[in-house]
């Protein structure tokens, strides 16, 4: 189990009217904002081995993403990767990923990140049908997004995603597999698509929380999502996740250290992490989160997770100190969204139980259902299953 670091940058160019995501408009504070965010890569680097078991080398995984990292000026993120590199020590053939976009990505830039350490882009490509990004209220256009990457691979990325979003108003099956046929062209080898999610407190909570299903009906959008995974297994870019799918090897490395149960450091306001058994996130307040991480020192290490998991007002909002018994309920959550799914064999390993006898009544019920499926160790979701995916791992919690 290796060691892995997310950070979060919470600024954006404009806010899209779909987007739940913690982000800001306003990058008046975004150079405090990264200098904090050293400091506390630095304590981190210093204090945080002890609340990890792994082995000492660099972390695998490291992952900026946002918000739109691409915003800021490329020298404010380049910096923090190299405080992260020269503090923690990266392995050679750790996975560090930056998520961009489109309309702030340039090619300087993508050298600029290339050679500061970064070796895979995440680019919020989303669609590229023109009305269904005006719909999407993003700020690029198809033309913008096909550069970008184009310029992605220019600079020297091989290891590039693109994520795409689905069930869309006015948006078509056949748009969308014409998109994921012209990004697999250009040589992206990772692929991420999400349903489009109505979220309370949004523009698009107002305008479509009562029409969205007349507009996408839940069957077209369960048809259309379906069809993209049949589509993308026949391209060779393999489903290993509800939502993702990649060519062989190029799999995110970084989101699975979240299905397999790893520690990971978190960095920046609103940023979750998992130490030791320990869940935590940052408080959402960029200011706040400032004026803490700014002076963060070994005085701290008491304060973040003392055995009461004590909030830290301005920095951690919340700490979950999770039991075994906890992180075995938690183990079917996580691994049921990827396709290989449950290990019964792991599950034993991890908590010297036999899964079948834990979760006796749960599996009986979904394998009844046609929800799930057992194969030689491993128990995972079916076609249908997907389709509640939801309800069924709620099941096992
Ligand atoms: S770019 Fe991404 S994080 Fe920023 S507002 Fe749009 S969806 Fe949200």
């Amino acid at each position: 189990m290796g060691r892995h670091i997310y950070v979060h940058n919470p600024f954006c160019v404009r806010k899209c009217p779909y987007c739940g995501f913690f982000s800001v408009t306003d990058r008046s504070l975004a150079e405090k904002y990264y200098e904090a965010a050293v400091k506390e890569a630095l304590f981190w680097s210093e204090y945080g081995k002890s609340f990890i078991h792994t082995d000492d080398k660099g972390p695998d995984t490291v992952y900026f993403g946002g918000g739109t990292p691409s915003c800021v000026p490329e020298k404010l993120v380049c910096g923090l990767l190299e405080t992260i590199a020269g503090s923690f020590g990266i392995g050679k053939d750790s996975e560090i990923t930056l998520e961009v976009n489109p309309a702030s990505f340039t090619p300087e830039k993508g050298k600029a990140y290339l050679s500061s350490g970064f070796n895979r882009l995440s680019m919020g490509v989303q669609s590229l049908d023109d009305s269904v990004l005006k719909t999407l209220g993003r700020l690029h256009d198809s033309k913008g997004a096909l550069k970008a990457l184009d310029a992605a691979f220019e600079a020297g990325f091989a290891n590039v995603s693109a994520d795409f979003i689905t069930g869309v108003p006015g948006q078509d099956l056949e748009g969308v597999l014409n998109d994921l046929q012209k990004v697999l062209d250009k040589g992206v080898k990772h692929i991420s698509t999400y349903s489009l999610m109505i979220e309370e407190d949004t523009p698009f909570y107002d305008k479509y929380s009562n029409t969205i299903e007349d507009l996408v009906s839940p069957d077209a959008e369960r048809g259309m999502y379906h069809e993209v995974r049949r589509f993308l297994q026949g391209k060779g870019v393999i489903p290993y996740e509800i939502s993702n799918s990649a060519v062989p090897g190029f799999e995110s490395r970084h989101n699975t250290s979240y299905w397999d149960g790893c520690d990971y450091y978190a960095i920046g306001a609103g940023a979750h992490g998992f130490l030791n058994s320990v869940r935590f996130g940052h408080d959402e307040d960029i200011v706040s989160y400032i004026s803490f991480a700014s002076n963060i020192n070994k005085d701290d290490v008491g304060k973040i997770f003392s055995p009461e998991c004590m909030n830290i007002d301005g920095f951690i909002y919340f700490e979950e100190r999770l039991t075994l018994e906890d992180r075995m309920r938690e183990y079917p959550f996580l691994k049921l969204r990827t396709s290989k799914g449950i290990d019964t064999a792991e599950f034993k390993q991890r908590f010297g139980r036999d899964f079948e006898e834990v979760y006796k009544e749960e599996l009986r019920s979904n394998i009844e259902k046609g929800y799930l499926k057992s194969e030689g160790q491993n128990i995972f979701l079916t076609k249908s299953g997907l389709d509640f995916a939801n309800l069924v791992m709620e099941d096992f919690l």
